[in-house]
């Protein structure tokens, strides 16, 4: 055991049931404590998302929480060459709050900005993004689901009319078909993995639409499965095709097309999606798979009496991210499955609270409770709540706060648990915006790559220090509940709400449940939200209100949120991406998670999980290896338009010849290095699941 394992502690004093912060399922545990120190956590069996079960990081990778490497002393310094000077609480936000303040007097109000955390409760969230558009006073707002799934948000609103998945992850029992695209749910949202593999065990139909072959792909006693193992980049054409055959071989649900979706709308889409250019046959080159699979895949979907699509970040993370996810509704709507158990469409959300981020008005467009802020009854609403008057334009989007702090228009930044010099892409880019900045606030539980450009050092609170809740890939609000105090004496809702005072915006709460009503009383999904309410039911899916009081675990069920309450399918023209493999750079890059390991890795590689993978690895297929001479642990130098970077080589069957692999948990090796500056048209969700690279063995680094 390392000094930061748990150590037995001997038997508990009593437990607090909280939830999980690392994935998107939102488990629930049971923290058993001895006096202020936990000594395990204990899946509970009342969990409604997790029903008792848990992974290995939720289970055991706890130990970041109480780690040596945690920041207990807020820090200041004048610029980024000066070493830090810690200081008390009151100095660190009185020099922040003045600073933003002389830069906002010298550069004008839009001249700063911050990012929200998925990390963090929706009470530290809606704060924050409260703070820069009541004390800031203007929308430059952005959280990391800019990298992640702004596109569901986006390409769900314009076809559901709801910025979220439509099930409850019990729904899954009643598919008889399950469609995953870009997603690997036993390694990053593992125990929803094992409950899809339960059912694939019990019988249903399993397709799997992915470049690499995933592990549910070899599910002991799988029946019916199909792998669709498309090129990176290909995914609109493959999803247009798989409702070419759909539409063209008669396979819709006419009565739920009849009575459930905008007419107009589909008869556009079905003269579209009936074009021969859409057929498996027109695309086969594109798409890599052969027309016959995607035929025989499209038949056992629309067949099956309930069919289900799970995705995730191998849908969202392309330029056409929001395309795919609006040509994901369109096939589950030309079926028939939405509105009942055992179907939907259902985004696999990342981290712990990026669903809660989104809801929360995170977004620069969006107040909370997705409400635009054009939209003046919903901004008057806030603007009383408040005391303020808001902006009605969108502000800035993190990549556009990068280049207009390169510009010299932005100049200055609050980052709350989030560690953007690490996880966005084109590395070199971020550092110049970060480098360029006068003032970078960054409140972390850890010094992180991000800090390095800081002027300002928040102390964070890890998940153990504070009440809250978070809003899982379910749309399930938990709770979450403090088991130790925090180790720098502050939560983090309590330092917004100085940064607040001391920028001369009032702000005055005594415990976050008044938070909670804060956002019941001005986001109408959440009117129903009371912490008095979640402690009674245990959790709530919203929305939740007078016409759902108890929530809503399946949505859709009667009518869309959406004029005429219709559903609305969308013209999804697949449009290549710039990024195309060539002489010089011949294979495609995609990355994605390993089970052991969470993310940009700040949390798990500050435990035992790291032993179990202590380094990001390129996987290749065996034909791209022997061309270059590669055996398996070999050093390779990887080589992108965008930068280089060296990982060790696994020789693999699992990918395809010209496609290429790594995950992206370890500062360093920096998947992020060679990424590019490509994003998804509608959200700027950067593309990082396409990089055109060459790879070379290089004697070790
Ligand atoms: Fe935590 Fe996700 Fe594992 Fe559940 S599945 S224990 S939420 S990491």
């Amino acid at each position: 055991l390392s000094e930061n394992s748990i150590i037995d502690l001997g038997q508990p004093e009593h437990s607090v049931v909280t939830t999980c912060a690392y994935c998107g399922v939102g488990c629930s545990f049971r923290a058993e404590m001895k006096g202020d120190q936990l000594v395990r956590m204990v899946p509970d069996k009342g969990g409604d998302a997790n029903h008792g079960h848990s992974c290995v990081k939720g289970r055991f990778a706890f130990g970041y929480a109480t780690h040596n490497d945690r920041i207990k002393t807020p820090m200041i310094r004048d610029s980024i060459d000066q070493p830090w000077k810690e200081v008390g609480w009151e100095e660190a936000i009185s020099f922040a709050a003045s600073r933003l303040k002389s830069i906002q007097a010298e550069h004008g109000r839009e001249s700063i900005g911050g990012i929200t955390s998925s990390r963090c409760t929706n009470e530290e969230t809606y704060l924050v993004q409260k703070l820069i558009r009541a004390a800031f006073g203007n929308n430059n707002t952005d959280t990391c689901a800019r990298v992640c799934h702004s596109p569901t948000g986006y390409g769900l609103k314009q076809t559901l009319g709801e910025s979220a998945g439509t099930q409850t992850f019990d729904s899954i029992m009643k598919s008889d078909c399950v469609l995953v695209i870009g997603a690997n749910p036993t390694d990053a949202h593992p125990v929803f993995g094992s409950m899809m593999r339960r059912r694939l065990r019990e019988g249903a139909s399993l397709i799997v639409a992915d470049p690499r072959e995933i592990d549910l792909l070899k599910t002991p006693h799988l029946g019916d499965s199909a792998h669709l193992p498309l090129r990176p980049g290909s995914n609109v054409a493959m999803v247009n095709a798989l409702s070419h055959v759909v539409i063209t071989e008669g396979l819709e649900d006419t009565d739920f097309i009849a009575k459930r979706c905008e007419s107009d709308a589909y008869a556009k889409w079905r003269a579209f999606i009936s074009e021969p250019r859409n057929s498996p046959e027109a695309v086969e080159e594109i798409t890599g798979v052969s027309a016959t699979a995607v035929r025989e895949a499209a038949r056992t979907f629309a067949k099956a009496p309930n069919s289900a699509i799970y995705y995730g970040l191998g849908v969202t993370e392309h330029s056409q991210g929001s395309t795919m996810v609006m040509g994901i509704a369109n096939l589950a709507l030309a079926t028939g499955n939405i509105g009942r158990d055992g179907v939907g469409v259902n985004p696999l959300r990342g981290q712990n609270n990026v669903q809660g981020s989104c809801d929360m008005g995170s977004f620069p467009h969006e107040l909370p409770g997705y409400q635009h802020v054009s939209d003046p009854i919903a901004r008057g609403r806030f603007e009383a709540a408040w005391g303020v008057s808001l902006d009605d334009e969108p502000g800035l989007r993190i990549p556009n706060m990068f280049d207009a702090a390169i510009a010299g228009q932005f100049r200055a930044l609050y980052v709350q648990g989030e560690d953007i010099a690490q996880s966005d892409p084109n590395t070199q880019h971020v550092e110049a915006a970060l480098k360029a900045l006068d003032c970078l606030i960054v409140q972390d539980i850890f010094l992180n790559e991000t800090a390095k450009f800081a002027h300002v050092l928040l102390p964070g609170s890890s998940f153990l220090e504070k009440n809250g809740t978070f809003t899982n890939a379910e749309r399930r609000i938990n709770r979450v509940r403090k088991v130790m105090p925090a180790v720098a004496g502050k939560e983090d809702w309590e330092v917004t709400v100085d940064l607040a005072n001391a920028l001369g915006y009032p702000m005055s709460y005594n415990h976050p449940s008044e938070i909670m009503d804060e956002i019941a009383s001005l986001a109408p999904s959440f009117a129903g939200v009371s912490y008095e309410k979640l402690d009674k039911h245990g959790s709530l899916q919203w929305p939740c209100n007078d016409q759902f009081p108890d929530g809503s675990p399946i949505m859709h069920m009667e009518s869309f949120p959406m004029p005429e309450g219709k559903g609305h399918f969308a013209i999804t023209e697949f449009v290549p991406t710039t990024e195309r493999a060539n002489r010089k750079f011949p294979l495609l890059l995609t990355t994605g998670r390993i089970l052991s390991q969470y993310n940009v890795g700040a949390q798990t590689r500050r435990t035992d999980n790291q032993a179990w993978h202590d380094e990001d690895i390129l996987e290749l297929h065996p034909h791209d290896a022997e061309e270059r001479g590669i055996s398996d642990g070999d050093w390779l130098g990887i080589t992108s338009r965008a930068g280089h970077t060296v990982l060790r080589a696994r020789v693999s069957v699992r990918m395809q010849p010209g496609v290429v692999y790594t995950t992206f948990h370890h500062p360093g090796s920096g998947a992020n290095v060679i990424t590019t500056n490509n994003s998804d048209w509608a959200t700027n969700c950067p593309e990082y699941k396409v990089t055109a690279v060459q790879v070379e063995k290089v004697s070790q680094p």
